[in-house]
């Protein structure tokens, strides 16, 4: 059995149109950075005053942008990053579950990216290097505090623990192609980025 066998998949529902009559219903959308760099949320900065329009639309639930701890019923969840240890698959589990749409934002959360380096190498290889065997280390050791978050054997991208809806590929993704997607969905379109958006670097 994986070490992933335990995380089932949850059940999707169908994201609302925005503006059904003559109201204009604010969606609501969570963003969190899992075993990543946070270089996906500054590109999600980079739509820079197109913000503004967006947050006509969108109220924001947890974000880096609201520092809301946990997330709460959400139309629109974006996850950067993936899984290097139970916290994350923690973080995500919330997600999946509270979250209508659930969108994978770069690499590392499409495949794990930079962070998956190390899936070569077992675990107890990585943690004796970079805590024993380190250049400079005095009387280095190995955390083991009950509070830190468990470190997985593998880094996995996140769809090998939930259901993920759309993949936004790059590292980063560029402003430019997260706006698309998200305008995209806020129509109640399928989202779709041509080759000018779509890159895999
Ligand atoms: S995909 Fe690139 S920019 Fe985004 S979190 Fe991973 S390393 Fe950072």
């Amino acid at each position: 059995m994986s070490e992933l066998d335990k995380f089932a998949p949850s059940p999707l529902t169908p994201l609302p149109q925005v503006g059904e009559g003559n109201e204009v219903k604010k969606l609501k959308v969570a963003t969190t950075s899992l075993a990543g760099c946070f270089g996906c949320h500054m590109s999600f900065l980079d739509i820079d005053e197109r913000l503004l329009e967006l947050v006509k639309l969108v109220e924001f639930d947890r974000s880096p942008l609201t520092d809301i701890k946990h997330c709460g019923p959400c139309d629109i969840g974006i996850i950067e990053g993936g899984l290097c240890n139970a916290e994350n698959v923690h973080v995500l589990r919330e997600f999946r579950a509270n979250c209508k749409i659930l969108i994978a934002l770069g690499a590392c959360a499409v495949n794990g990216g930079l962070p998956a380096q190390r899936n070569h190498l077992s675990l107890a290889t990585i943690l004796e290097e970079v805590y024993h065997a380190q250049h400079g280390l005095v009387d280095g050791f190995i955390p083991n505090d009950p509070e830190l978050p468990l470190p997985l054997d593998r880094v996995h991208p996140i769809h090998e623990v939930v259901k993920v809806d759309y993949f936004i590929p790059g590292c980063p993704p560029s402003g430019d192609a997260i706006w698309k997607v998200l305008t995209d969905l806020l129509a109640g379109r399928e989202p779709e980025l041509g080759h000018g958006l779509i890159h895999y670097d």
